[in-house]
């Protein structure tokens, strides 16, 4: 996979590429992206059918980069569809533009971040890193918890175990925090992430309440969700970004949650579409569709349970299904693991496994509040960069 990489890189580098980012349009369509750029639409149109419907799931404000000659002539672009693929648009020896759906070639790294409060904690860790995503998340993990509005001391210590990925350079997806800890009128307050990727206090009582359900009755899965698989047989990466379920065409499709409609039409690769938007802040998505429930449109609140559309096979699908998938933000998320789920404590091996990850974060978080780490940036947010053909690393100019 890296020598592929280095493959494709290489001549470029001989001209003396560099590397300019640039954030992905809201909203915008991926022909229009080609037609802005001035690439021959026949990108898109050789695709597949299933790399067609990937470009309808290009994250918002996705950060992505096209790799330009010294002449200033696109060589490649890269846009991540998740953080663990790409499509990768490139000139071939024949000058021709192509595209691949690619692997991310990236970078992560595991930091212990300590902030002392100074305002409030979203402010305090944007200040110290930069990541409205981080920031976003401590405070998620928190909510229902502790009121920061109260009790927060000038200097009581935050401190954020977490994961973040970099692509040539710069951060990119969300940051996968591990634990964190606040201390709130000289009390420690701690929260763990178990291995469901979901977040418990020090018991193993859980405070995020996931409160969907499965979008069908009596459901069969016939695909599951993923980032990124190689299909060993078609010789390429794949990614499904949501949960199919087969079923009879007609049959009554069921609204995850309570929410608000927020989109109710057609897409060219999902068919005939609605996106209900909920109260925890997640966007549900029922495609291929045959019909829509009558009275469903824009605007209007549903409740959990309640009958949508039908199941049909509009749009670029193979049969009849439903295709449902779970975006936070613009980023797809695994349906099957925000589904209802029982909140008792942990017991037998799975308290096990709980308690060995709490009490490993335990000891993170007393290193940290005797080290006081400060943040090390791994690189300066430069807008452009040289590649490193050997090694990938990246140079600001
Ligand atoms: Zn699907």
């Amino acid at each position: 996979m890296g020598r592929f990489f280095v493959l494709l890189l290489l001549p470029i580098l001989l001209f003396g590429g560099s590397v300019k980012p640039f954030k992905w349009k809201d909203g915008e369509s991926f022909l229009s992206f080609l037609e802005r750029k001035k690439l021959p639409l026949s990108v898109y149109y050789n695709l597949d059918k299933e790399d067609q419907k990937l470009t309808e799931d290009i994250p918002y404000s996705a950060n992505c980069q096209m790799i330009l000659d010294n002449k200033n002539f696109i060589r490649q672009i890269l846009i991540p569809v998740n953080d663990e693929l790409q499509l990768q648009i490139y000139l071939t020896p024949k000058k021709r533009y192509e595209m691949k759906v690619t692997p991310v070639v990236s970078e992560e790294y595991t930091e212990t971040l300590y902030v002392p409060i100074q305002t409030l904690p979203y402010n305090d860790i944007l200040k110290t890193t930069g990541s409205k995503n981080l920031a976003s998340i401590f405070v998620k993990m928190f909510k229902g918890k502790v009121d920061f509005r109260r009790g927060l001391q000038p200097g009581a210590p935050i401190i954020i175990v977490y994961t973040q990925k970099y692509r040539l350079g710069k951060p990119f997806s969300m940051p996968e925090v591990h634990g964190a800890m606040v201390e709130v009128n000289g009390k420690k307050i701690s929260v763990y992430r178990h291995s469901d990727g979901r977040f418990y206090d020090e018991k193993g009582g859980q405070y995020e309440k996931f409160l969907f359900k499965l979008p069908m009755k009596n459901p069969r899965i016939t695909s599951r969700f993923t980032k990124s698989r190689y299909h060993p047989v078609l010789k390429r990466y794949r990614a499904h970004l949501g949960v199919d379920f087969g079923a009879r065409p007609g049959t009554p499709i069921l609204s995850t949650g309570e929410g608000k409609v927020s989109f109710v039409g057609y897409s060219s690769g999902y068919g005939k579409t609605i996106k209900i938007r909920h109260s925890n802040g997640l966007i549900s998505l029922y495609a291929h569709q045959k019909s829509f429930k009558k009275g469903i449109r824009s605007g209007v609140r549903v409740k959990q349970g309640e009958i949508i559309g039908y199941v049909g096979s509009s749009g670029l699908s193979s049969g009849p299904h439903l295709h449902f998938g779970v975006y936070r933000g613009s980023n797809a998320i695994d349906p099957l693991g925000v589904m209802k789920k029982k909140t008792e404590g942990f017991s037998g091996k799975e308290r096990k496994v709980f308690l060995a990850i709490r009490d490993k974060m335990d000891r993170r978080f007393k290193e940290a509040l005797k080290n006081k780490p400060t943040r090390k940036p791994y690189f300066d947010f430069h807008e452009t960069y040289y590649v490193d053909s050997e090694t990938f690393k990246v140079k600001p100019f």
